[in-house]
């Protein structure tokens, strides 16, 4: 879904929709002090005139002393402005990273196929960063901006209407060149963050691989990789940067050029006797109090060339596909017979995983699953987990379809010992228990079934497992993840290979274990290429070509 400018800038908009209020305090004190700033080439033109021309002076302290109030008083309405303002700028923020933050941890799982964390957050900071730029202070300005100005223009032609015109025609050639940059400043944009973005994929992937680099030797190469990625990437952010300054340069040159017709045309008005010398200084300082803002208002245009592509991106995102929870309306799932009627997946179209799959699992069997690598296996037990769902046909638990189950309630029911089980950098107990309250009794008891005691007892459940586990061994890893399935009492236990990493005794230890879970009743779907532990399933079920082949295998 390609979003519009427009759309965009609506969106933009609508991040400050809960803060009116305080933001008209802040126009508010925008206004005051713009209105305060109105009187001051008044007073200069009063101190120059009246003061050091017309010898006053009495009246030249009473004027500077005035001024000076006037600068005290705008700088402390500035500073209760600004507090306001970085309030509105840093909840825009929160609100933005918290709702991106939600909504990446429901978003389907094919998403993460293709990302990694790196890119992920280099996306996400990014264009949070640029978005809440829309509080900035310049775009507050812009508003009192058409105030300061037609304070100005008024100013302007109090003093003298000839030079007004001046000054007035200023503003469309402005506004043309103005034009030109944004344009410019919105496609480099477009690049940069698509760089960004490539650049911080490959960084992730490539720390990710840190092991490897040193293993296989292939630093030079990723050493070059780096210079090609970083340099596109520093390229556009020198030419936004010089884009920038040349923004700035141009800016200013058209308004000292402006300044100097005045000086011009000004001094040719005095020496006719037409115009005082404070008026032409006034006029100087007033004309500042139009071009000023124009700049400020065409340079909005600029800064939200900046900002857009970023903002499409967020919301681009935002609009991907999130998991259905069925949290309101569900089904509460009741534990009985798992069934696939006819089912077809394809993680990319056309490319058909699994075709036709009609099998079922009684309520308190036990199946082992076999088949080839990459048959199919994972893939299955991801639709169980409604990881996925399933291109055609359907899934039922109890005759009700698991897709309009409530998608917390079933997989309470539903646990799963994965081939490659993610561990969090925190204690074994809480890796364990996933932040549910659970007796260290009980979590003990656990650990023994699942053979994870003799190494607690040499440690502690406090042991801290490092970076995905980092700190213990693949075995001892697929012993935690045995315990956190079992944990919770499931009714029907998913296993992709959980004796894969585990010597012949754990192995056998883990059997048992399932065993006796089977008798209490769990339903068991394990996938297995231990010959002697499918002999020990009831039935064997083998995927082949995408397809189901079912045999039953005489009691044990
Ligand atoms: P296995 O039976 O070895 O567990 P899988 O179910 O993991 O096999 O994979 C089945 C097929 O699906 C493989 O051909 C694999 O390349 C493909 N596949 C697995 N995961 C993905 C994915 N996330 N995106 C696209 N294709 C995938
Ligand atoms: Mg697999």
């Amino acid at each position: 879904m390609k979003m519009s400018n427009k759309e965009a800038v609506r969106k933009l908009l609508g991040l400050l929709k809960d803060y009116k209020k305080v933001i008209v305090l802040v126009i508010v004190c925008l206004l005051i002090s713009t209105g305060l700033n109105m009187c001051i080439p008044l007073l200069s033109k009063g101190i120059m005139d009246d003061g050091f021309i017309g010898g006053d002076k009495e009246l030249l302290i009473k004027q500077v002393v005035c001024s000076l109030i006037i600068y005290i008083i705008i700088a402390m309405i500035d500073v209760v402005k600004e507090k306001k303002r970085v309030d509105i700028a840093a909840n825009i923020q929160y609100c933005l990273s918290e709702q991106s933050f939600k909504h990446l941890m429901r978003i389907k799982t094919d998403y993460f196929s293709n990302k990694n964390y790196a890119e992920i957050l280099n996306n996400i900071n990014m264009d949070i960063g640029n978005m809440t730029s829309i509080a900035d202070d310049g775009v507050f300005f812009v508003v009192t901006q058409a105030f300061s100005m037609m304070g100005g223009i008024i100013g302007l032609f109090i003093l003298d209407y000839r030079m007004t015109l001046m000054v007035l025609f200023f503003i469309p050639v402005k506004a043309v060149i103005m034009k030109c940059f944004a344009k410019k400043r919105k496609r480099i944009m477009d690049e940069f963050i698509a760089e960004s973005e490539k650049y911080a994929g490959w960084f992730g992937n490539t720390v990710g691989g840190v092991r490897e680099v040193k293993l296989f030797g292939i630093l030079e190469n990723k050493k070059n990789e780096f210079a090609d990625r970083q340099l596109s990437v520093i390229n556009r952010q020198k030419k936004l940067n010089m884009l920038t300054q040349w923004n700035n340069i141009t800016d200013n040159v058209m308004v000292h050029l402006l300044t100097s017709f005045i000086y011009i045309v000004g001094a040719n008005l005095v020496f006719d006797m037409q115009l005082s010398v404070g008026s032409v200084f006034a006029f100087i300082t007033y004309s500042t109090y139009v071009t000023g803002p124009i700049s400020a208002i065409l340079n909005i245009g600029y800064l939200l060339s900046g900002i857009i592509p970023s903002t499409k991106r967020y919301y681009e995102f935002m609009a991907l596909e999130e998991e259905n929870g069925n949290e309101e309306n569900g089904i509460k799932p009741c534990f009985g017979k798992l069934e696939l009627q006819n089912v077809s997946f394809a993680y990319e179209k056309d490319k058909m995983v699994l075709r036709n799959v009609n099998v079922a699992f009684a309520k308190g069997s036990k199946t082992a699953l076999i088949g080839r690598n990459g048959s199919g296996k994972s893939t299955l037990i991801g639709l169980l987990l409604q990881l996925y769902q399933p291109t055609n046909g359907s899934i039922t638990l109890s005759g009700t379809d698991i897709s309009e189950m409530v998608l917390k309630d079933y997989r309470n029911l539903v646990s799963v010992v994965s081939q490659d089980v993610y561990m969090f950098n925190t204690s074994i107990r809480n890796n364990i228990c996933m932040y549910k309250e659970i007796d260290d009794k009980i979590v003990m008891e656990v650990c023994e079934n699942s053979g994870l005691s003799d190494f607690i007892s040499e440690v502690s459940l406090d042991y801290v497992v490092g970076q995905n586990g980092a700190m213990l061994s693949g075995g001892q890893k697929q012993r935690v993840a045995i315990a956190r399935a079992i944990v919770n009492h499931p009714k029907i236990l998913l296993a992709d290979e959980p004796t894969g990493a585990l010597d012949s005794h754990s192995g056998e230890q883990v059997m048992e274990l399932f065993q006796s879970l089977n008798d209490e009743g769990v339903s068991i779907l394990m996938i297995t290429h231990d010959a002697e532990i499918a002999s020990m399933a009831q039935r064997t079920v083998e995927i082949r070509d995408g397809m189901m082949k079912s045999k039953e295998v005489a009691e044990t």
